[in-house]
């Protein structure tokens, strides 16, 4: 197992010698230490992808393409590796890992790899004589800080699309997951990725993290994580004006109507909010139900969570895991306090469980809590199992809750009139919205936020477009320019 820096194509320790404790969350065990990087290794990191850069941004973009598929194939090669880890790291259930989080991984890089020859300029009508033709140019060094949450997928979100586009890349993965992004690095290079093209240099937020960010030499930062970091990234960039892109917190409105599919509608609010213990941006954390169907809808919505089977993320019958870190769990846990104090009802969970096999674990039950729209709990991002339940009764008032927060990332409708899903599908202020299914991601497809959930969007050709440069070029073909000054 990788437990050092990767910089300029070698393995390394941290300059100062820093580690960092890496725990199991399913017991608390140690798994290893890893190096820690510091403002002296995010600078050494920033120089390799500096010198790295004008050799890659001039490769053939089909042989940038041709080393991202590569990779996508020894990531499948890798796959059952890669999911243990995952899941060791991160609690996330091992069916999650093998099924998603991994084939997830592979299919965005190859969808990159398969784009890198595919990302064309323009040729722009202008004035006659002229012609204007736009190249996207990469930016240069990116810098790019990503969460616990989804750390192997959030490699190829973040690098897929950068490296396609001919950039080089510094990532810092959360302190708490780095396992899997520094596996992914020994690929990269075991498959042929040139030293210094991609740099991975775990660490904390306000030692490297900060470094990168105001690192006059990144031309970019790209961050996934909260809102309040977010906000600490922007003034950090401020120095070299750098670009920055924003992918923050999210409190998913999930609307579910009196003629949905109730079958489908609950099942899929259960995926919504306990899909990797509700650690997640786009989870349906507010789950918005038509008074009609309300009381039916929680009965057999709060049997189903109660049914949900947790257990050790390694047992291929774990549904759920246990959170991925104890002061997650802790945050978590102090909002069922909040809920109580502004008269929330806990329709169930709420508490660890008592089961003593998942004592030693950072677990939490599925809990589902009934409160009011302007509640803490209904505005605040809680990112564990924790639903709140909210009532409405028009269109209208759907609407106003489901907007009624400063986020807007993820939602969902759950209705067989199309008519009426389209109609509220314009209207609700989010950057994703799923119609009769939820959490839907394709390598294809804009993901990002609005609002307090930040701004700038990956995947698909949105990505390539956030990760390069316009660049306007204006030729004279036959135009005759008239003398500006008299002589
Ligand atoms: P966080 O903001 O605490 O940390 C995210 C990353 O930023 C980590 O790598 C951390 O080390 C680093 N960091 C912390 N302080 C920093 C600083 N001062 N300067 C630079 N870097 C710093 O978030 P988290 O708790 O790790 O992750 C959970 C959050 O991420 C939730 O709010 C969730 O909604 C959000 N998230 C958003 C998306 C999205 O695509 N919109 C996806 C996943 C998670």
């Amino acid at each position: 197992m990788q437990n050092q820096l990767f910089i300029d194509g070698r393995f390394v320790p941290a300059i100062n010698g820093g580690q960092i404790d890496v725990l199991c969350p399913a017991d608390g065990s140690l798994i290893t230490r890893i190096a820690a990087a510091e403002a002296e290794d995010i600078d050494l990191a920033v120089t390799a992808a500096q010198r790295a850069f004008p050799a890659w941004a001039a490769l053939p973009a089909a042989e940038r393409g041709r080393l991202l598929l590569r990779l996508a194939d020894a990531i499948e090669a890798n796959a059952e590796e890669l999911a243990q880890l995952e899941s060791l790291d991160t609690g996330h259930p091992i069916r999650d890992s093998r099924n998603l989080d991994v084939p997830r991984t592979a299919a965005c890089f190859r969808y990159f790899g398969g784009m890198a020859d595919k990302i064309e300029g323009a040729v722009i009508p202008v004035d006659a004589g002229f012609l204007n033709y736009v190249q996207r140019k990469p930016i240069g060094v990116i810098g790019q800080i990503v969460p616990w949450n989804f750390p192997l997928m959030f490699t190829s979100w973040k690098m897929g699309p950068a490296l396609a586009a001919g950039n080089t890349v510094v990532i810092k993965p959360s302190e708490i997951t780095p396992l899997s992004t520094l596996r992914i690095a020994e690929l990269m290079h075991e498959v042929g990725f040139p030293a210094g093209v991609v740099n991975v240099v775990p660490g904390y937020g306000h030692t490297a993290g900060q470094r990168l960010a105001e690192h006059p030499d990144v031309g970019k930062i790209a961050f996934t994580g909260s809102t309040a970091t977010g906000r600490r990234i922007v003034e950090a960039s401020q120095g070299n004006l750098k670009r920055v892109q924003l992918e923050l917190g999210g409190k998913g409105a999930n609307i579910v109507f009196d003629d949905a599919d109730l079958n489908a509608a609950i099942n899929g609010a259960a995926w919504a909010i306990f899909h990797n213990q509700g650690q997640a941006c786009i989870a349906g954390s507010r789950l918005i139900l038509h008074e009609r169907i309300a009381d039916d809808f929680l009965g057999r919505f709060v049997e189903l969570a109660r049914s949900i089977r947790l257990g050790n993320p390694l047992d291929p019958d774990t549904e759920m895991g246990p959170l991925t870190s104890a002061l997650h769990r802790d945050r978590v846990l102090s909002y069922v306090e909040v809920a109580k104090e502004q008269g929330g009802r806990i329709l169930t969970g709420g508490k660890a469980p008592s089961d003593p096999a998942l004592a030693g674990g950072y677990y939490v039950e599925p809990t589902v809590v009934e409160a009011r729209p302007g509640d803490r709990v209904a505005q605040e991002e809680v990112f564990g199992p924790f639903v709140t339940v909210l009532r409405f009764s028009t269109d209208e008032e759907a609407l106003a809750i489901a907007n009624g927060t400063a986020y807007g990332l993820g939602s969902g409708l759950w209705t067989r009139d199309l008519q009426r899903a389209h109609r509220m599908a314009e209207r609700i202020q989010a950057g994703m919205c799923w119609i009769n299914c939820y959490k839907r991601v394709s390598p294809g497809s804009p993901f990002g936020g609005v609002g307090q959930s930040g701004y700038g969007r990956e995947m698909g050709f949105e990505a390539i477009h956030d990760y390069t440069e316009a660049r306007s070029v204006w030729v004279n073909v036959d135009a005759q320019i008239p003398p500006h000054f008299k002589r």
